[in-house]
């Protein structure tokens, strides 16, 4: 099988099956975003204990690529101090800048986006969820904007 192949078959498998994909009552943080060139919502909740992030979940809807990345990122960041969740968010984004050649070790099936880099309109989609987990560090709630009847 190709690589891009697997790595096809990596993102499908955690759009069809998302982890954490659930409401967090617990969480200490929560932000929401969307994504208006594609329609992706994404809802953040991170659960952080000093300077830990014990667990983050999340929810949303919307294309593969918003949603496969916001379930791999749950995977890769829960259980992280905060000092490496940091490290992670700017390894993805130097990725999908086409600028880092990511280690599979530090994001694990996450490099599977790493061929979004050739189609630049997905790569909004794919930065979503880390861009509402940031903002969830710094404190931020996001932007009601996705708040529209399902
Ligand atoms: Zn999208």
């Amino acid at each position: 099988m190709a690589l891009d192949d697997i790595y096809k078959e990596v993102i499908l498998d955690h759009y069809k099956n998302p982890r954490n994909k659930r409401e967090m009552p617990e969480a200490t943080l929560r932000c929401s975003r969307n994504n208006p060139l594609c329609g992706d919502e994404i809802t953040v909740f991170v659960l952080t204990e000093g300077e830990k992030v014990q667990e983050v979940a999340f929810l949303g809807q919307g294309c593969s690529i918003s949603q496969s990345s916001a379930s791999m990122m749950t995977e890769a960041v829960s259980g992280r101090p905060l000092e490496e969740v940091h490290r992670l968010i700017r390894e993805f984004r130097g990725m999908m800048a086409g600028d880092v050649d990511p280690s599979e070790e530090e994001l694990g099936d996450l490099v599977a986006l790493r061929g979004v880099v050739k189609y630049p309109i997905r790569i909004k989609c794919a930065v979503l969820a880390w861009d509402v987990l940031q903002e969830a560090l710094e404190g931020g709630t996001g932007e009601a904007t996705g708040a529209r009847p399902h």
